[in-house]
């Protein structure tokens, strides 16, 4: 269990430092951070908190939010960590699904979270920060007990609920066990070769279970260091590193993208080893850039929430031989390609030869146990013991998967299937283009067309990116987009993933 993971490391390296927060000027060894998570653990308790009742958290990258987090694994309690991004609407919805005793915020999530305090009654609100008008301060809370908690855990407990970015319909909870996140942590700290002498940096968003799975747990595994940055800002990170000698992170692509728009020296980074990226995809012309720039290579990993989440890992030595892949298999997972045609999903023994796309399927032991009070949505993804991811991929001859597309996003032009990513790489490569995406838009001829939105680096028209994409020969004539837009940035959720039906809707308008 996290339970047992977390106190093995504390008695393994208890004067080892576990956390820093310049936020609040803490710089915990294990033991100190143990005796802290105690003291949540008993604040929790005396407030009616037990084994499976929900502790809630709409929190930036703090130290609390992981202090809580073990606190309830201490108590058998379920941890239901909040995308601080979201709208009132939207954490109101999770809240009400969630039924949390405890809700933990700040200051800059109170204006989403204080509406719905008056709503649930029965819910302690605490704001970690004094932020939010009618909640208690966290602080104030704190029990002076630290003696040691004792709950009977079972490796199959719940010990979060996770809700899903949900692009379309409401967001849904994965039910994720103390075993489900034991096994994804050793897979990730084997892959990353971590020990205890490493030291991480926590730029992803700590809610979502990239930055929480596959850094933060294997650091915690093997006893390395962990440093703790509110939100994502390239300068600070670059200081941090600096300062903390940071050695590995994970962060989304947009994060690296801005990391090397800054100037730095090479010795300003050169305790950082490896880095970890995913969550979303990356353009090859933006691998080979990082590997340019900061020297090292970097380690993709992809996945998805219902599945821990990593399933694939794009070690550093195929960065640029395969840019553009996502890699092979973990350890523990296994990945196939099947024959679907739209949304309607095949067999799993229908299995696809190599370079033939289909729907990505997936087992392992990190697979969810379902989503929160929805039965039949899980019976719709989980089939046969395999997870339907709804992406679209192939395998090529050297067992290297290759994502290309959401079910839902493919583009179906002329009764011809059109893979955004294919599209959008290709859009990448022009050295104009900063950043690219493209969507489908109704068209009466053709079913659909591709619209392409360009954010840019210097002046460039879309006829000229047209002409580039004719010259290179690298893309299909009719898969070239019929229409460009040029906007500032491209909406992108939390994660860094690009949020397509707001460009939908945004080609929609400008049409
Ligand atoms: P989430 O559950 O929020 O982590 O979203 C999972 C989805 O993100 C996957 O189904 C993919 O569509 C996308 N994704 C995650 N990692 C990658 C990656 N390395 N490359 C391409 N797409 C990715
Ligand atoms: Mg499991």
């Amino acid at each position: 269990t996290l339970k047992s993971v977390f106190e093995q490391t504390t008695a393994k390296f208890p004067e080892k430092e576990g956390i820093v927060d310049e936020r609040i000027g803490i710089r915990w060894t294990y033991r100190q951070w143990e005796e802290e998570v105690h003291r949540y653990a008993h604040t929790l308790q005396e407030n009616g908190v037990s084994k499976g009742d929900v502790v809630s958290t709409v929190l930036f990258n703090t130290s609390e939010f992981l202090t809580t987090l073990f606190a309830c694994s201490k108590l058998g309690a379920v941890f239901n960590p909040i995308n601080f991004r979201l709208t009132k609407k939207e954490i109101s919805f999770i809240l009400k699904d969630a039924e949390p005793k405890v809700v933990l915020f700040e200051q800059a999530t109170s204006e989403q979270v204080g509406p719905v305090q008056s709503e649930m009654p029965g819910t302690e609100f605490w704001s970690i920060d004094g932020g939010g008008e009618s909640a208690k301060n966290l602080y104030d809370e704190l029990s002076g007990k630290t003696e040691r908690i004792d709950t009977r855990l079972d490796e199959e407990d719940t010990y979060a609920i996770m809700y899903t970015s949900g692009t379309t319909g409401n967001p849904k909870g994965v039910l994720h066990t103390h075993r489900d996140m034991v096994d994804q942590a050793m897979a990730i700290a084997l892959t990353m070769r971590l020990t205890p002498a490493d030291n991480g940096l926590s730029i992803g968003p700590m809610f979502h279970c990239a930055e929480l799975h596959c850094a933060i747990f294997p650091r915690i595994l093997v006893g390395a260091g962990n440093v703790v940055l509110h939100h994502y800002d390239p300068k600070e990170t670059l200081r941090l590193i600096k300062e903390e000698g940071i050695t590995t992170m994970f962060g989304a692509p947009t994060m690296w993208h801005m990391l090397i728009q800054q100037e730095f020296k090479n010795d300003d980074i050169k305790t950082l080893r490896q880095g970890l990226y995913g969550g979303a995809p990356m353009p090859p012309s933006l691998t080979k850039e990082l590997y340019d720039v900061l020297g090292i290579g970097l380690v993709q990993a992809y996945g998805m929430t219902e599945m821990g989440p990593a399933i694939t890992v794009q070690m550093e030595d195929d960065q640029i031989r395969k840019a553009g892949s996502a890699g092979k298999p973990l350890v523990n997972q296994e990945v196939r390609i099947i024959r679907a045609e739209g949304e309607e999903s095949g067999h799993p023994d229908d299995v696809c030869e190599a370079g033939e796309l289909g729907e990505i399927i997936v087992r392992g032991p990190s697979m969810m146990k379902g989503y929160y009070k929805r039965p039949e949505a899980t019976e719709k993804v989980i089939r046969d013991g395999w997870y339907y991811s709804g992406d679209i991929g192939m395998m090529d001859e050297e067992g290297f998967l290759w994502v290309r597309d959401r079910v839902k996003d493919m583009i179906i032009s002329g009764g011809e299937n059109i893979y955004s990513r294919e599209v959008e790489d290709a859009l990448n490569d022009h050295p104009a283009v900063e950043d690219a995406a493209v969507v489908g838009e109704p068209d009466v001829k053709w079913g659909e067309q591709v619209v392409a939105f360009i954010v840019k680096k210097e002046q460039v028209t879309g006829e000229e990116i047209d002409e580039f994409l004719l010259s290179g020969n690298s893309l299909s004539r009719y898969k070239r987009p019929r229409r460009y837009e040029f906007v500032e940035e491209l909406p992108r959720n939390a994660s860094g993933k690009l949020q397509k039906f707001k460009l939908r809707e945004e080609a929609s308008n400008i049409k």
